[in-house]
Formats: structure tokens, C-alpha cells, sequence
């Protein structure tokens, strides 16, 4: 059966970073003969440009047919003045509630051709591989109440939610301690709880789920603490579990250890593993329109979404394969330029993915 891709380029850098992974999926798409169909749709200040709503009906309609989402990055300077919930990054909110993708899967890691561009020691990112499942669609980027209100003392005050249900945590537990069975068999859940009461349910409830899996063994860190070994010592991690805003910030920190956030792609994924795939990093307005933007990370949010909703792994294998020879022959975009490489830009490094695809047997 014909399977569909439904892609959101979204703002800035989006379009540009999105052209090349969608270059790279229509290669394999041939040269595989997989059949699959692209159809485009609106998010973020685009979307907002064009239809007054930064996430429209049609766009969650389209992307519930499809069989996966590839989503480039929304927001920037030029929205940063509308009403609040016509931001573009609520479009994003928006699309990842409404198809429950509660888990954000980041896999951190370290090509060897880059790590002279990472900002820390080779000797501490040697090997690096860590995948951090993030909570996506709930703690306190969701929770309610929220809002300004004024005090008593005439003064405005902002005010946020932080709150996680036993299911909440448990659905995001599931597929954290399932895929550290899958790898190294260690899991570090990352919370708060010396301090937040959401975040003690939090290792109450991860803990308790240890004994449906007594192979894997977990460990429990401080956010601050984590943030700090990441830094440290990031090889005694092998899969971090921890809620949407922790994860939000762990993960970009991991980016750097890789070299840069133009390198980390994502996997957002519910419970029927339909998923959105995208690169961790924003819309990049700063370098939006000048061809330099790095693309890998969406390239690899592909090889994500052959992997995980299109049932592809071997699709998988051969762009990841692509990557780390494209890396190997000294090609990089101006983020992960070091002494002896080579600079290209955007569509020329997504053009010499293709070419070692079509050379990779
Ligand atoms: P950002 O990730 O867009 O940029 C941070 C820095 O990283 C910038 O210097 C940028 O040039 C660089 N960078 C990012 N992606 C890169 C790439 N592929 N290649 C080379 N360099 C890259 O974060 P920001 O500046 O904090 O946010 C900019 C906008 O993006 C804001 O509107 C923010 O809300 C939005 N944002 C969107 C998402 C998303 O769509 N998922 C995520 C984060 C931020």
C-alpha cells in the first residue's frame, strides 16, 4: 500500500533544510522502489501569514491521513509581536497535542569525523551515543492554569503549571525503559524531585516501573545535576527519560557535544508509533536565506521516519551510511567547519548525501 508523507517546512531556515531531506527521501524513495507519496502543508508564521492560524484545520486533517509528518521549524522575530496563542511556536504546541505524540526520542550522537568540532575533549565525547526521551505534550508547556494576573499589590505577575499524571508518566516510562532494552540497558530518569511535588510522582512512578523490567538498570540525577555531567562526563549515559522542559534544555546541551544542533535530528512518536519527525534546533532567522544552514539533522530526521513509522530500516542504515561518508570526505556546512575541511553549503551537502546514496550498494 502506498504509504504518504505529509511535510511542514514552516519559517526561516525550514524550506531550505526541509528541500534536502525531502531531495534525500525521494532518492531512496527510487532507488528503493518504496512508492511513497510527498504532499506539503502550512505551520508556523507561514501558516499564519497565509491562513490567519498558525496550526489550520486542514493541516492536522492532512497530517492524521498521512503515515508520518516531517516538519522543518516555525517562529522568529517577525512574529514575535502577535497575540500569544497566534505564535507560531503554538502551531507547533498545537500539532504535537493534537496527535498525542507524547515522546520525543534525540538520539545524541557522535559522529567521529566531527569531533574536533564539539566544544568539549575528544577524549570525553569518543563513542558518544545517547538517546533522550523527552515528555512532549504535557508539564508545564501545557499545564493549566496559566497566564498573567494582577496582584493584590497592583503589580502583573506571569504564572505557569507543572503537573504530570501517573499515565503521563507511565506511557513516556514505557518507551524509555523499552529502549534502553534495546541498548546499553542502563536508563537515567532525570527530575526534580528535592524540589517539585510533579516531579516526586515522577520518580515514584519510573521507579516503580523497574520492576516490569529487571534487565534494565535506573538511575535517578538532579536536573542540575545532569545538566552538569552531560558536560562532565557524558559517556555514563546511555538513555535519559525525563519531562518536557528538562528535556527541552538537556537535549540542546547534548547538541553541542555532537558539534552542533544542525547535527541532532528527532523522533516524536505516540502510542501507534505514527510520528512527526524534525531537527531539534529553531528556525535559525539569523542565518535564514543564505544557503549555510546545516541540513543533517533533518537528513537524519528522514532516516528517523523510514525507521520508526515507515517500517524502512534499511532505508535507515543507507542515509545514516550516506551521512558519515559525506563527513568522511571532508564536506561541512559552516557550523561544523574545522582546519582541513571543506565548507558547502546547504543544498550542496544535501546533494552529496544523494551522491553517496546512489554509490552505496
Ligand atoms: P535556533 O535553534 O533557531 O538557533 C540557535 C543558534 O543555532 C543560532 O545561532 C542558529 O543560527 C544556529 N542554528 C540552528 N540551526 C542551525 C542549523 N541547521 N545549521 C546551522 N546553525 C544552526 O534557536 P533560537 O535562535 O533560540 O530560536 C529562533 C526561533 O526558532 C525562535 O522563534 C524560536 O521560538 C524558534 N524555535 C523553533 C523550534 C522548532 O521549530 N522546533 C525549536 C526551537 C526554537
Amino acid at each position: 500500500m502506498t504509504k504518504s508523507v505529509y511535510v511542514l517546512p514552516g519559517d526561516n531556515i525550514g524550506p531550505e533544510i526541509i528541500s534536502e531531506g525531502i531531495k534525500v527521501l525521494e532518492a531512496v524513495n527510487e532507488r528503493l522502489d518504496l512508492g511513497i507519496e510527498v504532499r506539503y502543508g502550512l505551520i508556523g508564521g507561514h501558516a499564519l501569514d497565509v491562513s490567519g492560524d498558525p496550526c489550520p484545520p486542514e493541516t492536522l486533517i492532512e497530517a492524521r491521513n498521512s503515515d508520518a509528518v516531517l516538519l522543518g521549524a516555525v517562529g522568529g522575530p517577525r512574529w514575535d509581536d502577535c497575540e500569544r496563542e497566534m505564535r507560531p511556536e503554538k502551531g507547533l504546541l498545537r500539532i504535537r497535542h493534537a496527535l498525542n505524540l507524547f515522546a520525543n526520542l534525540r538520539p545524541v550522537i557522535m559522529y567521529p569525523q566531527l569531533i574536533t568540532a564539539s566544544s568539549l575533549k575528544p577524549s570525553l565525547i569518543n563513542d558518544l551515543d545517547i538517546l533522550i526521551v523527552r515528555e512532549l505534550v504535557g508539564g508545564i508547556y501545557f499545564g493549566e492554569p496559566r497566564g498573567f494576573r494582577i496582584l493584590e499589590s497592583g503589580e502583573k505577575e506571569g504564572f505557569n503549571t507543572l503537573k504530570y499524571s501517573e499515565l503521563e508518566i507511565r506511557r513516556v516510562g514505557k518507551i524509555a525503559f523499552e529502549a534502553a532494552m534495546k541498548r546499553g540497558k542502563r536508563l537515567c530518569s532525570v527530575d526534580k524531585s528535592n524540589v517539585l511535588e510533579a516531579t516526586i510522582l515522577w520518580r515514584q512512578v519510573i521507579s516503580d516501573m523497574s520492576a516490569e523490567y529487571p534487565d534494565v538498570s535506573l538511575s535517578h540525577m538532579y536536573v542540575d545535576n545532569a545538566a552538569m555531567q552531560l558536560v562532565r562526563e557524558p559517556s555514563q549515559f546511555d538513555v535519559i527519560v525525563t519531562g518536557n522542559m528538562f528535556g527541552d534544555i538537556l537535549s540542546d546541551i547534548s547538541a553541542m557535544l555532537t558539534g552542533s544542533i544542525g547535527m541532532l535530528p528527532s523522533a516524536s512518536l505516540n502510542e501507534k508509533a505514527f510520528g512527526m519527525y524534525e531537527p531539534c534546533h529553531g528556525s535559525a532567522p539569523d542565518i535564514a536565506g543564505q544557503n549555510v544552514a546545516n541540513p543533517l539533522a533533518t537528513i537524519l530526521s528522514v532516516a528517523l521516519l523510514f525507521r520508526y513509522s515507515l517500517g524502512v530500516p534499511d532505508a535507515a542504515f543507507v542515509i545514516e551510511d550516506a551521512v558519515g561518508k559525506v563527513l568522511d570526505r571532508g564536506f561541512r556546512t559552516l557550523d561544523i567547519l574545522t582546519d582541513d575541511t571543506t565548507l558547502v553549503s546547504t543544498s550542496e551537502m544535501g546533494s552529496a548525501v544523494i551522491e553517496e546514496l546512489k554509490v552505496t550498494k
